[in-house]
């Protein structure tokens, strides 16, 4: 086979038992997420330090006789491990969201289904985490996977009653992932949210809104930790699959 080209980020090393190899799961633009294998010593040597988790660079590969993808050869693109400018904290900080961005794909899509819009997603979020440690990016990233894969549900209007949500006083039900009023919440609902009006203008707003906007606005620690539990509980539903999709519930 001829050699490819590809770009992609990093998503971490996986363990591999052959001896002067590494394993890589890599989220490509061309191919989707696909695992590759780089020799360790020798001819890649200078790649050492570029093949590491959370490096965006661009490959050329080839498939080997078993059919794996081999590196031939990478070339750094970005880094968002990096050790620079920001204080030691914010950058502590980066690093951790960039990694859960990596974590979250690598857990729930299927290897080799290309995805460009996903694919720019991961990369604009890890490069806006990466120049502005702003952690409203990472809940940003979240709720703009789950409008990619279709799963992001209904939250302006009661699921029962229909009535536009005007209060505080919303009820997200763990086994349906259905948004109530406070009169129409099942009675048995053993497990469920509370969600403030703020929050769920906040999510309507990062929906849509380009990331550059995102970033601009200043949320409370209140507000951000709210979106997250909520974020947490909407993510328990993207399995490895579905991605496809780029329609969204949300109107
Ligand atoms: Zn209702």
């Amino acid at each position: 086979m001829r050699n490819k080209k590809v770009e992609g980020l990093i998503l971490k090393e996986v363990p591999y038992q052959k001896e002067n190899m590494k394993l890589f799961s890599v989220f490509t633009r061309e191919l989707g997420k696909v695992l590759i294998s780089a020799q360790s010593s020798r001819k890649l040597q200078n790649s050492k330090r570029i093949l590491s988790p959370l490096n965006l660079c661009e490959f050329e590969l080839y498939t080997s006789s078993a059919g794996y993808f081999k590196v031939k050869n990478a070339v750094l693109k970005a880094s968002f491990y990096p050790l620079e400018r920001k204080s030691a904290e914010k950058q502590l900080q980066s690093i951790q969201d960039i990694s859960q961005v990596a974590e979250i794909i690598e857990k729930t899509i299927e290897e080799g289904e290309p995805n460009l819009s996903l694919y720019s997603l991961v990369v604009k979020s890890a490069m806006i985490i990466h120049h502005t440690a702003n952690q409203l990016i990472l809940e940003a990233f979240k709720v703009k996977l789950l409008g990619l894969s279709g799963t992001l549900p209904n939250l302006k209007h009661c699921f029962e009653c229909r009535e536009k949500r005007n209060d505080d006083k919303n009820w997200i039900t763990q086994d349906s992932l259905h948004m109530y009023c406070t009169h129409c919440l099942p009675k048995d609902s053993m497990q469920y949210a509370s969600v403030t009006l703020d929050t769920l203008k906040l999510l309507h707003f990062i929906a849509t809104a380009e990331f550059e906007e995102i970033a601009k606005i200043s949320t409370s620690a209140k507000n951000i930790e709210e979106l997250k539990q909520l974020n947490s509980l909407l993510l328990t539903q993207l399995t490895t699959r579905d991605l496809k999709s780029e329609k969204t519930l949300l109107n």
